[in-house]
């Protein structure tokens, strides 16, 4: 699937804000206007203007509105609800090379209000995943434990886990493990891949010390 930064960029703001309701993870996330700040910062969306409760409201009411769509049973269901969504915040495509940037789309017009925005950036990109038939890229980390949502972007649609820290780790782990099976060590090398496979088993344990690979 040709996906591009933007694209990518926008799917990463969808994935956070969904992991940022009480059904991901257990508590709202998003609280108050720093928090909502803080979303701001993190994902570096440019030229937000001053937010207020209205922008908090509308945002969690987009959350819900997203979590609708991953829930959706048919991708007919999906597109309804996906349309309505792009429709209700308006949109308007821009080329823009804002802040030292190469040029890219934004689908939102110029004061937008923050909600208005995601919608049309996140809707769009998760639109362009629809049409491209792989709506399940963006799924459920299937860890037990975790309820969070994560972006697949891999090749083979192989990433299991989402990049939480306790997650992250598994993630690390069973890519190693995938590595080891698609590459087998060749016969003539049999007698020197045991000692290779110790190496590699104290290279696990590393990767799963507590901090280490968390992020990808
Ligand atoms: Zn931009
Ligand atoms: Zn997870």
């Amino acid at each position: 699937m040709l996906i591009t930064h933007d694209t990518e960029c926008a799917l990463d703001a969808l994935v956070e804000l969904l992991n940022t309701s009480p059904e991901a993870c257990g508590q709202e996330a998003l609280p108050d206007l720093p928090a909502l700040r803080g979303f701001v910062a993190n994902r570096e969306l440019s030229d937000v203007g001053r937010l207020t409760a209205a922008d908090l409201d509308a945002i969690r009411l987009l959350r819900a509105r997203f979590w609708e769509v991953l829930g959706a049973a048919t991708v007919q269901e999906a597109a309804e609800l996906l349309n309505g969504l792009i429709a209700r915040a308006g949109t308007t495509p821009r080329l823009t090379d804002h802040d030292g940037h190469d040029w890219h789309m934004h689908y939102f017009a110029p004061g937008a209000a923050l909600a208005d925005r995601v919608a049309a950036e996140s809707g769009i990109a998760l639109s362009l995943v629809l049409v491209a038939g792989e709506r399940e890229r963006l799924r459920r980390c299937e860890a037990p434990d975790c309820v969070r949502v994560f972006v697949d972007l891999s090749r083979n649609r192989s990433r299991r886990y989402c990049d939480s820290r306790t997650c992250g780790n598994r993630l690390h782990v069973a890519a190693y493990r995938a590595r080891q099976r698609v590459a087998p060590p060749p016969e003539a090398e049999l007698g020197s891949a045991r000692d290779a496979a110790s190496a590699s088993a104290s290279a696990v344990t590393t990767q799963e010390t507590p901090g280490v690979g968390v992020r990808t």
